[in-house]
């Protein structure tokens, strides 16, 4: 393991020299976006303001330089999550339109009526709703497995529900707002006892963990640029080839197609099939950096500072008379959801934000979750790597002044 000069890395990231409402900003808010280290930003600006061109489709040199650079990014990513092939890459929007196509092209194309689908109580509402309009839909059955006190899949119950009926299960690896840390391979290997596809939701868990996507087994893999160090607006479906060559595009459009009659188009082959019309090309090339980002401090680094600070947080806040952690697991990732007595976590956020405190009020897309521990809305401090141990203890000092307000 390398070792690294952390306060060092902060430099890597301008805005945290950024005075918020005159405080140094202290940036808790990761589990929503992480921020951009400036090799991502400068890589986008290069390709923007040196490299402009359309890809797959040009003979000029910038046109070929633009898919080289496009391809590349493909092939980090392959290696990033442990895919065999790069042909097993999609590139999308982001997390929420990869796990989209996967139920409008997979579930609708081989589901159908009395099938079910199988998630946990802890998923994002883009885990949630996708497969909702599918049932709608199909006449499909949601099914959802239950959650112990502590924020913990009840792995016995989940097994449970695996039936002949069920088609496909669809779990995160990690809970954006709870900080769960899901037993993925087991889950996977228990789907697979009863030849169930599983596809796993690696929004927060790309840049916290080490992904092998081939040594999970799982059929569909979907993850984010912007959680990751990247760019907004791009993200990635890995599927298994398989099943990838089964499924039906979602889009139709230049990139996706072989050849076009008025009589009869015939597709593409993978990825592209998937990839309609012109992509985020500079916000793929800018995750291509994101991923050496990544390699350059090295994800048993960024573990192990994740795991100080968590330790660290836990500590501190427990020290808040009042402060009811939500989301307790024993494997447990850097984010820290809360409640504080009565007090509204969106006026524990405000009060914080004067401070140059960002973290996150609300249900974070999880309202099935916040109805699970019976509150409306937790206030959610989420940390990476560049985080400091002052990060929190400005955070918890700014929570007693949130108290002696409202007291
Ligand atoms: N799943 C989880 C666990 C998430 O945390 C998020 C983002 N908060 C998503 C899915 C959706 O990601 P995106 O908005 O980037 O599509």
């Amino acid at each position: 393991m390398k070792t690294l000069n952390f306060s060092k890395i902060r430099d890597d990231f301008p805005i945290l020299k950024r005075l918020i409402h005159g405080y140094p900003l202290a940036y808790l808010d990761n589990a929503a976006t992480t921020l951009k280290p400036k090799a991502v930003v400068d890589r986008m600006a290069q390709y923007y303001s040196m490299e402009t061109a359309n890809i797959h489709r040009g003979v000029h040199f910038l046109s070929e330089q633009g898919t080289l650079a496009f391809e590349n990014a493909r092939e980090k990513v392959r290696q990033f999550i442990g895919a065999h092939k790069t042909t097993e890459i999609i590139f999308t929007r982001g997390t929420t339109e990869s796990i989209n196509i996967v139920a409008q092209s997979y579930g609708r194309s081989m589901l159908k009526q009395g099938d079910e689908i199988l998630i946990t109580h802890m998923e994002h509402h883009s885990n949630i709703v996708p497969w909702q309009m599918l049932c709608l839909e199909k006449g499909c059955v949601l099914k959802v497995a239950p959650i112990n006190d502590t924020g913990e899949l009840i792995f016995e119950e989940f097994e449970k529900l695996l039936s002949p009926q069920t088609k496909l299960v669809s779990v995160s690896a990690l809970s954006n707002s709870l900080g769960t840390v899901n037993p993925v391979k087991r889950i996977i290997q228990a789907a697979h006892a009863h030849e169930i596809p599983v596809l796993i939701d690696g929004a927060q868990a790309a840049s916290h963990q080490t992904i092998n996507v081939s040594e999970w087994d799982c059929e569909f893999f979907a993850f984010s640029g912007h959680k990751m160090f990247g760019p907004t607006g791009v993200g990635v479906l890995y599927g298994k080839e398989d099943l990838l060559n089964k499924m039906p595009p979602m889009q139709g459009g230049g990139d996706m197609i072989a050849s076009v009659s008025f009589e009869k188009t015939t597709y593409n082959v993978l990825p592209y099939k998937f990839e309609a019309g012109t992509p985020h090309i500079a916000g793929v090339i800018g995750l291509g950096e994101a991923i050496d980002y990544i390699h350059s401090i090295g994800m048993d680094n960024i573990q192990k500072q994740e795991r100080a600070l968590l330790e660290y947080g836990i500590k501190a806040l427990s020290s808040v008379p009042g402060l009811r952690l939500i989301g307790t697991a024993k494997d447990k990732s850097a984010i820290l959801s809360f409640i504080l007595d009565d007090i509204h976590p969106h006026d524990i956020g405000s009060i914080l934000d004067q401070e140059g405190i960002a973290i996150r009020t609300g249900h974070h897309c999880t309202q099935p979750v916040m109805d699970r521990f019976g509150v409306p809305a937790t206030a959610r401090a989420s940390l990476a790597f560049y985080n400091t141990r002052e990060d929190i203890d400005r955070l918890t000092k700014a929570l007693f002044k949130v108290k002696d307000i409202f007291q």
